[in-house]
């Protein structure tokens, strides 16, 4: 299996992220840090991307996470949740079923090419799972401990975090996460087209209320699940250059 380094980078004193990693399909892992507790932002794809999260937080001396928040169920944002220790979770009601749903999946390849044809699993998803998981016995899902319909917030100690449900094209059970204090929102990939049709597409009606939705909230650092750190300015222009159906 190709040995994968990333570097955790400081966005605040209370914000950091692990990049994404585009081969993979790896996600960005978000942390924020509290005075009194400690967020992990997604769980990553696989036990190895929590290691690697986990490694880089001791590099740089920083905290472990007590807390974990999911934006949606897509695998390489839930698959490291199993591999967690004494972390309470949080996702959508949505994303839990999702989850839960999950957990009696088979895995043999018929399994996997079925969920394909039936729209319950995604063809781009495919490939990236069978490297990550050449021995697909070690695929480990874990549902979140606490859920949420629509919003929640958690204080941390000196720093808030809002999890909120909003309207998107990419999955119905998509949340964002708000860290007010820092002017900062993690998307997950609530801002990326539905990977379930061949062609990937954006949805007008959705698309507009994402863009209303994020107008509400007051941030200038964004951080996504497959892109670097962007400016609020550099997301509403990514945001207005999309075809739309
Ligand atoms: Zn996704």
């Amino acid at each position: 299996m190709e040995k994968i380094e990333l570097k955790l980078i400081k966005v605040t004193d209370r914000i950091y992220y692990l990049p994404h990693y585009e081969k993979n399909d790896w996600c960005t892992i978000g942390l924020v840090i509290g005075d009194e507790h400690v967020m992990m932002l997604d769980s990553g794809a696989s036990r190895r991307h929590v290691e690697m999260f986990m490694q880089q937080l001791e590099e740089n001396g920083l905290p472990k996470p007590d807390l974990c928040a999911l934006t949606h169920w897509h695998w390489d944002h839930t698959y490291g949740l199993a591999h967690l220790q004494g972390v309470t979770s949080f996702a959508t009601k949505a994303t839990n079923g999702l989850l839960k749903n999950m957990q009696g999946w088979g895995w043999t390849d018929e399994d996997m090419k079925k969920r394909i044809e039936t729209g319950e699993d995604l063809a781009f998803s495919y490939p990236h799972i069978n490297d990550e998981y050449p021995d697909k016995s070690e695929i480990k899902i874990a549902s979140a401990t606490v859920e949420y319909a629509d919003t929640l917030t958690v204080d941390l100690g000196g720093v808030t975090v809002k999890l909120k449900a909003v309207e998107n094209s990419h999955s119905y059970d998509c949340a964002v996460i708000y860290i007010p204090e820092e002017k900062c929102i993690f998307l997950g990939d609530i801002h990326y087209e539905d990977l379930l049709p061949v062609q990937p597409v954006y949805y007008a009606d959705s698309h507009a209320k994402l863009i209303t939705a994020l107008r509400k909230f007051d941030f200038d650092k964004v951080l996504s699940g497959h892109q670097m750190l962007m400016s609020n300015v550099d997301l509403y222009a990514q945001l207005a250059d999309v075809k739309l159906v």
